[in-house]
């Protein structure tokens, strides 16, 4: 590196050492986390979100990294334009998307994981040691055989498309990687209320996202069976081949879950891959009353699942479990003279992480998950699945009992989906949230049922209740009549 300014090497590389004086850095340390602590506390207390004011907005516009700074400094920056900002996921009155809340543990592992920084994209240390811990239990509790491997991933997005991979390399064989899919015409199939992502991945895999075959669902928003049936025979009728089935447990919309055990049969006898997209709902295996919905799953060739949602681990932790390790060393493992392994020292393993997916550089998500889990324990998770359908189902009640709000969806689950009534229910209804978000009490997002836009509620936070239930009750229907008149 050249320096310009005539400043000596010596001085310029101070800052990137170890603090000159790490009493003063332990200092800061602590106050962070006596900071955050008092935060986390208080977190009901403040707005589940505000919006960033113009000077913040524009601040993060500059041109020119600003000057060096002593980390207090830095840190005054981050208090004053960073925290109150946030994306709001943490606090109780937040019910939109599908997201985690993330627990005190986690924000502590999340600490000790920086501390160590380590690389898990392999070589031999306890951070590939842990990975390997977290899918041995994983395997167990759906049920997958011993052959099975599982992976960090950013999160299901990426575990889907992992797996559409793996499904495309087993069904044109390893000469893909070289070759590229050439003239094969692959189609997969999920249903109309499967997650984007899905087609992401297939346009990602190289196969255009029409190959996505989107599936019509049945009267409980479960992939409609005989559809399918008929569409993959049309499919194969006009030369396509059909290569991957993927079943939907806890649809984004509603939390719809397909018939696994129905979807594992149609695969096994089509000779297709059967990967299940299990985001959030996966989650519902610790819950004894909620674990029949995942019946089947266990036949399923490979499963994507998230612990940064209803697993409450901090993001990101996504995770992919295949049936057969092998089949993802087919899709992955490459040889490289600077990752060549040795039978004793840093670089020995036989198999690492990067053999498996595609990512070299990883960071530990394996530390915090195993923090979580090893606190809560499964029976928290569980306890925590079925607090949250209780809340949807309490919100359920009080939408019946709310003569303004109409119920447009409820698949028995997490999330429910209603309106304000009125004669332009579309605009209304989106404004109602923009208006809730400002508000700052709950933010509930919007999705579309049938084509006409619901307001969608989520629960996944163990720190909500039913108070929260009645603000967003309270909070729509005030702004429902508040607006009603203001919006053409
Ligand atoms: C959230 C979600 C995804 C995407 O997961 P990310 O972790 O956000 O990548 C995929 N499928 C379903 C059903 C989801 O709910």
């Amino acid at each position: 590196m050249v320096f310009t300014n005539g400043a000596p090497l010596e001085s310029q590389m101070e800052e990137m050492r170890d603090p000159a004086d790490w009493r003063h850095y332990q200092t800061l340390a602590h106050r962070m986390v006596d900071d955050l602590v008092a935060d986390m506390d208080a977190l009901r207390q403040g707005p589940v979100w505000q919006p960033m004011p113009d000077a913040v907005r524009h601040y993060f516009l500059s041109d020119a990294l600003p000057a060096p700074a002593a980390l207090d400094a830095v840190y005054q920056d981050y208090l004053r334009l960073i925290a109150p900002y946030a994306s709001g996921n943490r606090h109780p009155g937040f019910m939109g998307w599908a997201q985690g809340a993330g627990l005190p543990a986690g924000v502590l592992a999340e600490l000790l994981m920086a501390g160590l920084n380590m690389n898990c994209g392999g070589r031999d240390h306890v951070g590939i040691a842990l990975e390997r811990q977290i899918a041995i239990w994983v395997r167990g509790w759906f049920g997958f055989p011993e052959t099975s491997e599982g992976l960090f991933t950013t999160g299901a997005s990426q575990a889907n498309f992992i797996a559409c991979l793996a499904a495309r390399s087993v069904a044109l064989g390893e000469a893909v990687r070289r070759r590229g899919i050439g003239a094969a015409r692959l189609c997969a199939y999920a249903s109309s209320g499967a997650h984007g992502c899905l087609d992401r991945a297939m346009d990602m895999a190289g196969l255009g996202a029409e190959a996505l075959r989107r599936i019509p669902t049945d009267g409980a928003h479960r992939l409609d069976l005989v559809a399918l049936a008929q569409q993959i025979a049309a499919d194969r009728r006009s030369g396509l081949q059909p290569f991957m089935l993927i079943g939907t447990a806890g649809s984004v919309d509603v939390g719809a879950f397909d018939d696994l055990s129905a979807l594992a049969e149609i695969a096994h006898q089509e000779g297709l891959w059967f990967h299940v997209d299990g985001a959030f709902g996966a989650q519902c295996i610790h819950s004894e009353r909620e674990r029949h919905r995942l019946a089947g799953l266990n036949q399923a060739d490979s499963l994507a699942f998230d612990f940064h949602k209803w697993g409450q681990v901090p993001y990101d932790a996504g995770f992919l479990l295949v049936r057969q390790k092998s089949q993802l060393l087919q899709t992955f493992s490459s040889e490289a003279a600077y990752l060549t392994r040795e039978p004793d020292g840093l670089a020995a393993g036989e198999v690492w992480p990067t053999d498996l997916g595609p990512d070299l550089s990883r960071a530990c998500r394996a530390l915090k998950t195993w923090m979580v889990l090893r606190h809560t324990g499964r029976e928290a998770i569980a306890a925590n699945v079925d607090l949250s359908i209780g809340l949807a189902r309490h919100l359920v009640r009080r939408i019946e009992q709310t003569p303004e709000l109409e119920l447009l969806a409820y698949a028995d689950l997490n999330i429910v989906c209603f309106r304000y009534r009125t004669a332009q229910p579309d605009r209304l209804n989106r404004a109602i949230v923009r208006q809730l978000h400002l508000e700052g009490k709950v933010a509930p997002s919007t999705t579309k049922i049938r084509g006409e836009i619901a307001i969608r509620a989520a629960f996944f936070n163990p720190r909500s209740n039913e108070s929260d239930i009645e603000n967003l009750v309270l909070g729509v229907r005030r702004l429902g009549a508040e607006l009603e008149g203001t919006t053409p």
